[in-house]
């Protein structure tokens, strides 16, 4: 089943299903929390908790959208793409492992600070200067990854 989404259907439910079904976008308004099973079909469950300083939902009496786009860095497919209006699945670049870094540097930050007031507005950051990077070893950012669901 390696079958890429290209739209997903929201379901509310009051609770997750054992097992997702893929293209489908399972909506807890309870729980305050979506989840789905990953885009490229990998098949691995990816939660986004909704928030201000996490995602939000728009829903549009037929179909949902999620904001920001979704980042699967812990995932082994490292899928990056968001869920557009209609819930159309728009794929966005894959981000390297020091773009990943930055990014999770930001959102402990973020979520350190209890910042609520952040935007998306460049999210995911379409141009990356590569000359604003401090040259770090790659290695110490692998406690970080594969450790999902860490907030
Ligand atoms: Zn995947």
């Amino acid at each position: 089943m390696t079958t890429k989404t290209d739209q997903y259907k929201p379901e509310f439910i009051e609770s997750f299903p054992d097992s997702m079904n893929p293209g489908v976008l399972y909506i807890s308004i309870e729980y305050g929390t979506c989840g789905h099973l990953c885009a490229c079909g990998c098949g691995n469950e990816v939660i986004t908790p909704l928030g201000p300083a996490q995602w939000s939902l728009t829903y549009d009496g037929r179909n949902a959208s999620l904001r920001p786009s979704i980042g699967n860095w812990s995932l082994p497919c490292k899928s990056h793409y968001i869920v557009d209006r209609g819930g159309v699945v728009r794929w966005a670049r894959t981000f390297t492992d020091r773009e990943i870094a930055r990014n999770r540097d930001r959102d402990r930050a973020f979520f350190a600070r209890g910042d609520d007031d952040r935007t998306y507005d460049d999210w995911p950051p379409a141009r990356c200067d590569p000359g604003d990077d401090v040259d770090q070893p790659t290695g110490w950012l692998r406690p970080f990854l594969g450790r999902g669901g860490d907030h």
